[in-house]
């Protein structure tokens, strides 16, 4: 039996300070920024003058619209940063979720609460429906 041995690692002093150039271009770490230019439109701004702006998958650094949101579908603007305002890829809500297979059957009645209508919805869970519907043993009298 081998006894798992917790170590703590010590604490450099300077380790932990904050890191304020993350999205320094100068930055060897993998978090690579890709910058616009020809051929590569900034996703904010469409710059491709020059390489103001930039972007990793992560993050879109744009230069031209810092201190506002440019309002980009897609982009939620967290503010300004240095030079550049940051836009962050909107997280898209989970929308696939298909229904389960079920069967409903709805009877639309009369105000009397004769049964008029009877409809029967499937879902496949393909996120199609069927919709069917029969009359029903309508009021005779
Ligand atoms: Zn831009």
């Amino acid at each position: 039996m081998t006894r798992k041995q917790k170590t703590i690692a010590p604490i450099t002093p300077g380790s932990d300070r904050l890191d304020e150039n993350t999205f320094d271009s100068n930055s060897s770490h993998s978090r690579r920024l890709q910058q616009s230019g020809k051929g590569k439109p900034c996703p904010i701004c469409d710059r491709t003058k020059d390489g103001d702006c930039r972007w990793n998958n992560e993050v879109v650094l744009c230069h031209t619209h810092k201190d506002r949101d440019a309002q980009i579908q897609g982009y939620v603007y967290r503010g300004v940063k240095d030079i550049w305002g940051q836009y962050f890829p909107a997280q898209e809500p989970v929308s696939k979720q298909s229904r389960p297979k079920a069967k409903k059957e709805f009877v639309y009645r009369d105000k009397d609460g004769h049964p008029l209508v009877q409809v029967t919805r499937i879902d496949n869970g393909e996120g199609k429906s069927n919709f069917s519907s029969r009359t029903g043993r309508g009021r005779r009298g």
